[in-house]
C-alpha cells in the first residue's frame, strides 16, 4: 500500500463500533468547561442523549440562558467537583488559565476537544500540552473532528465517527461509552501520541481530491490551448478573422467533453494496467507500483470529475442557440440561401448524424449520473458488492463505449477532411479517442476466453510457477498425493 492519505482510512485503527462490552452510559453526569459554541452544542447533545450536564463558566450568570434548562451552569470549580469526566471546550491558548483548578481536577478524566488553525501548528499536540499542564489528570483526545453543527443536529446528519486516543485504556473506554450514548461511532486511535494526527484531520482540505483536480486542470489546459489554436488563432493568422468571441463558450464547450471523456477512460485504464501486470507476472500477490496504487485509489474522484465536466458540457451545449453570434450566423445563412434562391437545404446525412450524436450523448450523461450517484457512500452502502461492481464496472464500461460513439458521431468524417487540419493539427476529437480506444481494445482482449480464464484463476490465488500439492484417487479408490507445477 502507498503511504498516501487514502491509505489511512478513518476506520483504519480499531473501531469500537459494535463492541458488545461497551454499553452506552446515559444517566451519568458530564462536565463541560467553557460556554462557547462547542460547549453549548455538546451540552444540548448530551442532555438530549439522557446525560446530566454541568457547565463550568467564568461567568455563569451571563451564560446560563444560552444552555438548555436541564443543564446546570455554574462556576468552573463547582462544575469540576460534580463530575469525573470533563470536556475542556476552551482554546489551547487559554488552558493555562485553568491551572487554578489543578487540585479539584486531580484524578479526573479531561477530554480535549480542541483544534488548531494550521496543520502541525505546535511542536506537541494540544492534548499532550494539556497533559503536561495537568499531570494528575487522565487526558483523552476526542470529539474534535465533529463540528458544533454536527453535534447539535445529532448523529443522523454529518460525520458519525468520533476518533479517540489516550494512554489510559479505562478512560478511553469511558469516553467511548459517552460517544456511543450520544449516537456517535467511537474509533480507537491508540495512544495520546496519535492526538497530533487527530488534530490535523479537520484541517485537511480534500486530500483525496488533489491529484484528480490537478489532473483535470492539466487536461483542461492542454485541450483548451489546442482548441484555442485551432478555433481562434488559426483563423486570425490565415484569414485575419477575429474569432475571440468564441473563447468563453465555444472553445470551453469543445474542451469540456474532451476532459470528461479522457477522465472517464482514466478511471478504467489503471484496472487494465493492473490486469496486464497480473497476467505478466502470473500472480495477484505482487504489489503494484506506488503510482498505480495511488491511481487505483483515486478512480472515484476521477470519475466524479469526469461527470462534472460532462454535466457542464451538457449545460453549455443547451445554451449554444441562445448566443447572439449563433443568431447572426443563422440569419446570415438564411439570407445567403435566399439570395442564391436555394429552397431545400435538408441534408439527410447531417440530420441523422446530429440526431444520433445528441441521443447517444444523453444516454452517456445518464449513465455517468448513475455512476456518480452510486459512488456516494450513503447509496453505495445500500448496495451489495455484486450490485456495486455491476454498476461501477460494467455500466461504467458501457458509458465509456457510448461516450466513444458520441465522440465518433460528432467527428464523423472530419478526420479525413484535410481542411480540418489547422496548422497540420488534427481535429481534437481524434486525440481524445486515443486512451479510451486503448482501454476498450484491452477490455475486449481480456474478455477472450483464454485470457479471461487465466485472469480469473490469478485473481482466485493461482500463481505461475508455484508448486501445489494435489491429491488423486487411485484405482483402488485410495488417494495418493504428489506435487506439480500449477501452471502446467
Ligand atoms: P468559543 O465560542 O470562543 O468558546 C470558548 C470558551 O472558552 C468561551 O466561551 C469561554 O467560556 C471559555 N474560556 C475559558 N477560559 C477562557 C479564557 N481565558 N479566555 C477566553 N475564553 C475562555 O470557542 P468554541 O468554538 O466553543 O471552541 C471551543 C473549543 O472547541 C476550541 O478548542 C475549539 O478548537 C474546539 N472545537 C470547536 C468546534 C466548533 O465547531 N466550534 C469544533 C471542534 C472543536 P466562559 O466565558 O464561560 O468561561
Amino acid at each position: 500500500m502507498s503511504g498516501g492519505d487514502m491509505a489511512k482510512p478513518l476506520l483504519g485503527h480499531g473501531s469500537i463500533e459494535g463492541d458488545p462490552s461497551i454499553t452506552p452510559a446515559p444517566g451519568r453526569t458530564i462536565g463541560v468547561l467553557g460556554s462557547g459554541d462547542f460547549a453549548r452544542s455538546l451540552a444540548i447533545r448530551l442532555v438530549c442523549s439522557g446525560f446530566k450536564v454541568v457547565v463550568g463558566s467564568r461567568n455563569p450568570k451571563r451564560k446560563a440562558g444560552l444552555f438548555p434548562s436541564a443543564a446546570e451552569v455554574t462556576f468552573q470549580a463547582e462544575a469540576v467537583k460534580k463530575t469525573d469526566v470533563i470536556f475542556v471546550a476552551v482554546f489551547r491558548e487559554h488552558y493555562s488559565t485553568l491551572c487554578d483548578l489543578a487540585d479539584v481536577l486531580a484524578g479526573k478524566i479531561l477530554v480535549d476537544v480542541s483544534n488548531n488553525t494550521e496543520v502541525n501548528h505546535h511542536k506537541e499536540s494540544n492534548a499532550e500540552y494539556l497533559a503536561s499542564l495537568f499531570p494528575a489528570c487522565t487526558i483523552v483526545k476526542g470529539f474534535n473532528v465533529l463540528s458544533a453543527w454536527t453535534l447539535q443536529s445529532g448523529a443522523r446528519d454529518g460525520n458519525k465517527q468520533v476518533l479517540i486516543c489516550s494512554n489510559n485504556q479505562e478512560a478511553k473506554r469511558t469516553v467511548a461509552e459517552i460517544a456511543q450514548g450520544m449516537g456517535f461511532t467511537p474509533v480507537d486511535m491508540g495512544c495520546l501520541s496519535s492526538a497530533c494526527e487527530i488534530e490535523n484531520i479537520p484541517l485537511r482540505l480534500l486530500p483525496a481530491w488533489k491529484i484528480p483536480i490537478f489532473l483535470a486542470l492539466g487536461l483542461f489546459l492542454c485541450f483548451f490551448t489546442y482548441n484555442l489554436i485551432r478555433q481562434v488563432i488559426h483563423p486570425y493568422i490565415r484569414e485575419q478573422k477575429n474569432k475571440l468571441y468564441k473563447i468563453p463558450i465555444e472553445v470551453v464547450n469543445t474542451t469540456l467533453p474532451c476532459v470528461a471523456y479522457v477522465m472517464l477512460s482514466l478511471v478504467y485504464l489503471p484496472g487494465v494496467l493492473a490486469a496486464c501486470s497480473q497476467l505478466y507476472y502470473g500472480t495477484k500477490y505482487r504489489p503494484f507500483p506506488d503510482w498505480l496504487d495511488q491511481w487505483l485509489q483515486h478512480r472515484k474522484q476521477i470519475g466524479l470529475l469526469s461527470f462534472f465536466c460532462a454535466a457542464l458540457h451538457a449545460v453549455y451545449s443547451f445554451c449554444l442557440p441562445m448566443r447572439r453570434s449563433h443568431r447572426y450566423q443563422l440569419i446570415e445563412t438564411a439570407v445567403k440561401q435566399a439570395v442564391e434562391k436555394k429552397m431545400n437545404i435538408w441534408v439527410e446525412e447531417e440530420v441523422w448524424r446530429m440526431e444520433i450524436y445528441i441521443s447517444v450523448g444523453i444516454i452517456a450523461l445518464g449513465l455517468l449520473s448513475l455512476l456518480a450517484i452510486t459512488s456516494l457512500p450513503s447509496i453505495a452502502n445500500s448496495l451489495n458488492w455484486r450490485e456495486f461492481s455491476f454498476i461501477q464496472s460494467t455500466l461504467g464500461f458501457v458509458a465509456l463505449v457510448i461516450s466513444t460513439l458520441h465522440t465518433l458521431t460528432y467527428g464523423w468524417s472530419r478526420a479525413f477532411d484535410e481542411n480540418q487540419y489547422k496548422f497540420y493539427l488534427p481535429p481534437t476529437y481524434t486525440l481524445t479517442l486515443l486512451v479510451p480506444c486503448t482501454v476498450i481494445l484491452a477490455k475486449v482482449i481480456f474478455s477472450l476466453p483464454c485470457i479471461q480464464q487465466r485472469l480469473l484463476r490469478i485473481r482466485r490465488g493461482w500463481e505461475k510457477g508455484r508448486y501445489v500439492k494435489f491429491v488423486l484417487p487411485s484405482a483402488t479408490g485410495e488417494y495418493s498425493s504428489g506435487e506439480t507445477s500449477s501452471n502446467v
